[in-house]
């Protein structure tokens, strides 16, 4: 019988286990290791926002779309009901020249998107306390706990046989003649065929043995969590100030404006009193609202702002995958790069994302 090849994955937040169960799809067979505890770090304290509504690039804007769909499938395949909505997003974050370049933008690549007047809007959000005057509605998008997703995942992975050691933190990397065979780590050495290092925030921090590390320019960002609330908010809303939206259990989850990083002499507590202040704002019936949980974390962002996916060339059989807007990238990552690393097909949507740019 042909031993199946063996694949340890480093990390267990959505990267590492969408690319573990993408792996196992191809008949590997897969070991995850993970420092802490399963389901990630970047991804316990994310919005969660599956959008292709904002990329810097047209080959980043093509992945991004294609992704939507990846976690379309992923959504068919797993029991998500209680992390993933597909609720559709209604936008209005800027005002002016910039909302219009915005909607021209999402026109001219003939994205799942409406403008939508005042009364529209009011229409599909009752609860809004003074609709704006316009908002771009992007109904094909959802949001997820991804936290809970990639737990959901390593489950059905472990069922069908993969393993997972969590507390195990990899130090370095075994290798003979330019050919990685292992990993060294604190609870001893493991064999494989190929290592993924989805490691997150931290991959600039680097490996025994390795001559590579991602130089990364990470981002800090605050989330809060209200306590449940009944059903009142129908879409991810990105509003002027503040971004929210409403989970399967009730509870909302919120951040300060997209994409920015946070101030570190900032309290968190304080930001958050002040995100709950201006969510209160936006909403009626909001009375009994109060803060459940804040977090924060670090949005992984490769120093070029790009994702970084595929082969690493200083070892044979090393490959990696990093990434902001993990969450929306996740599901569709995982089957690429699989593909890749079993299967050797290089797909054209990953092209412009190769940890090649990044090495000398
Ligand atoms: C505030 C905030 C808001 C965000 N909003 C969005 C959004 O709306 N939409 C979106 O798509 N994305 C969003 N993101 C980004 C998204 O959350 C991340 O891109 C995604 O979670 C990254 O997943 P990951 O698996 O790569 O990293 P992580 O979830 O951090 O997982 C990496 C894992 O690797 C483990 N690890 C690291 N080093 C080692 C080692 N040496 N040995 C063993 N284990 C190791 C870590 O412990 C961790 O568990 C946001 C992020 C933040 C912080």
């Amino acid at each position: 019988m042909t031993q199946l090849p063996k694949i340890i994955i480093v990390g267990s937040g959505i990267i590492g286990a969408s690319i573990a169960l993408a792996c196992q799809d191809l008949n590997a067979d897969i070991l995850v290791l993970e420092q802490g505890t399963s389901g990630g770090v970047a991804s316990g304290t994310s919005f969660g926002w599956i959008n292709a509504s904002f990329a810097e690039s047209s080959a980043y804007y093509a992945l991004r779309l294609e992704a939507i769909e990846g976690f379309r499938n992923l959504g068919l395949r797993l029991d998500l009901k209680d992390s993933l909505r597909w609720q559709g997003t209604l936008w209005w974050e800027d005002a002016g020249a910039d909302f219009d370049a915005q909607w021209t933008k999402m026109l001219s690549n003939g994205y799942a998107a409406r403008l939508l007047n005042k009364d529209e809007v009011s229409v599909l959000e009752p609860n809004l306390v003074d609709a704006p005057e316009k908002a771009i509605l992007t109904y094909a998008e959802g949001a997820a706990l991804a936290h809970e997703t990639a737990k959901s995942i390593l489950k059905h992975v472990s069922s069908n046989g993969g393993k997972l050691i969590e507390n195990c933190m990899v130090t370095g990397v075994q290798s003979h003649y330019g050919r990685l065979h292992g990993v060294k780590t604190n609870v001893g050495d493991f064999n494989c065929d190929m290592l993924v290092l989805a490691t997150g925030a931290q991959a600039q921090s680097g490996m025994d043995g390795l001559d590579w590390s991602l130089p990364m320019a990470n981002k800090t960002g605050m989330i809060l969590q209200t306590n449940r609330l009944p059903p009142f908010l129908n879409h991810t809303l990105m509003t002027s100030d503040v971004h929210f939206r409403q989970n399967v259990d009730g509870s909302l989850t919120a951040g300060e404006i997209f994409g920015g990083d946070f101030n570190p002499a900032a309290n968190p507590n304080t930001l958050a009193m002040q995100t709950l202040k201006r969510i209160r704002a936006q909403l009626k019936n909001v009375e009994t609202m109060t803060i459940a949980d804040v977090k924060v974390g670090q949005r992984p962002v490769p120093k070029d702002g790009f994702p970084v996916i595929g082969a690493v060339n200083e070892l044979d059989g090393l490959f990696t995958a990093v990434m902001h807007s993990g969450v929306t990238l996740g599901p569709l990552v995982g089957e690429l790069l699989a593909a890749q690393m079993l299967l050797g097909s290089k797909s054209a949507l990953l092209a412009d994302f190769s940890p090649a740019r990044f090495e000398v």
